[in-house]
């Protein structure tokens, strides 16, 4: 993997808050993490930290297919309350790392019946394909080495952990709609999610 590095930054106000983006990547390669920074660190807590893979129908078009959109404005929300959030924007992580093409024929897949992973083991894909070890270097580059994660996914909490970092896990909300129910479903049991299917909280 090429070495993560600082490409560009600036302020970005939204109607969320005020936050900085960073943009980390390889020059030759494009973007791999865009970090949202919303305060200053403080000595006595951790940043919170939420890690979000790309979803272009679901973070752009609202799709009902997933929880991506409302997770990502929840994060939003939730990184400009505290006093130090970061939100990592992870472009590479389109479809779990599968990209977005895979993940269209997968939910192609799905109108005929097949689960999420089921599809994908039908296409000869990994079920989960994202790797973190980009994520956690730009973590390292902004200066932060103990976080508070919120996730409800223990691999990404054991991704940033092999990593180097240390780790708090806070739970983060699940989003239910009439089309995601079966896919949040499959999510907690197939694939160890804590409490993805667990309620409308938001944050
Ligand atoms: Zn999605």
């Amino acid at each position: 993997m090429p070495t993560t590095a600082l490409l560009a930054s600036c302020e970005l106000p939204t109607s969320y808050g005020d936050f900085t983006l960073h943009v980390f990547g390889d020059p030759e390669g494009g973007e791999d993490v865009i970090a949202l920074v919303h305060g200053e660190p403080n000595p006595h807590q951790p940043p919170l930290v939420r890690l979000h893979s790309a979803c272009f129908t679901g973070d752009i078009l609202t799709s009902l297919r997933c929880d991506c959109g409302p997770q990502l404005v929840a994060a939003v929300r939730l990184m400009a309350q505290v006093q130090h959030g970061i939100l990592l924007y992870l472009p590479r992580h389109e479809g779990r790392g599968i990209g977005l093409v895979n993940k269209i024929k997968a939910y192609a897949l799905q109108e005929q019946g097949l689960d999420t992973v089921a599809a994908n083991v039908h296409l000869g894909l990994p079920v989960d394909a994202r790797d973190y070890r980009a994520a956690a270097e730009a973590l390292r580059r902004l200066g932060v080495s103990e976080l508070r994660l919120a996730t409800n996914n223990p691999s990404k909490v054991a991704a940033l952990v092999d990593a180097g970092l240390t780790v708090e896990r806070v739970p983060h909300g699940g989003f239910v709609s009439p089309h995601n129910s079966e896919y949040l479903r499959v999510k907690d049991v197939l694939m160890g999610h804590l409490d993805s299917s667990g309620g409308g909280r938001a944050g």
